[in-house]
């Protein structure tokens, strides 16, 4: 028995480096109601521009609507965005089903306005393409549509 406690007690341990050193001393970030609205709002609009430009009509648009749309830790180092798979995201039969988050600056809401669209853009094509094409070719061809 007390060598089975002293197992969890390691375990534990374990667990708890692991995490610091992933998550090292930097907050998670939630955002305000407003905040929070204001980058759902231009998610739902750079959604809408790819539909209308008619470059994605043979992508399943639709499925990247309920994609976890969040702020990255702070201090960001200098990151604007974060596109996360899903742990089936080989098998994915659309870019909703391949994205798991996508995570932003949230200073992309203040000093950086002009480019929240187009860093949301950026991550919603990284959940298009899949993680093998990351900035390859393709990606860069339709990163350059912007703004659409
Ligand atoms: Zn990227």
């Amino acid at each position: 028995m007390p060598r089975f406690f002293s197992v969890i007690i390691d375990l534990a341990r374990v667990i708890i480096v692991r995490r610091d050193r992933i998550s090292s001393d930097r907050n998670r970030v939630i955002g305000t109601f407003v905040e929070r609205l204001n980058v759902l709002q231009a998610a739902e609009e750079v959604l809408q521009r790819m539909e209308e430009s008619g470059y994605f009509h043979d992508v399943d648009l639709e499925s990247l609507r309920t994609t976890i749309v969040g702020f990255l830790r702070e201090p960001t180092r200098n990151l604007l965005g974060l596109c996360s798979y899903s742990r089936m995201h080989k098998k994915a039969q659309s870019p909703g089903e391949r994205t798991w988050r996508i995570l932003l600056n949230r200073d992309l809401l203040y000093s950086q306005r002009h480019e929240l669209h187009a860093t949301i853009y950026h991550e919603f094509l990284h959940g298009i393409l899949g993680c093998e094409e990351g900035h390859g070719e393709k990606f860069k061809r339709f990163e350059s549509l912007w703004p659409l």
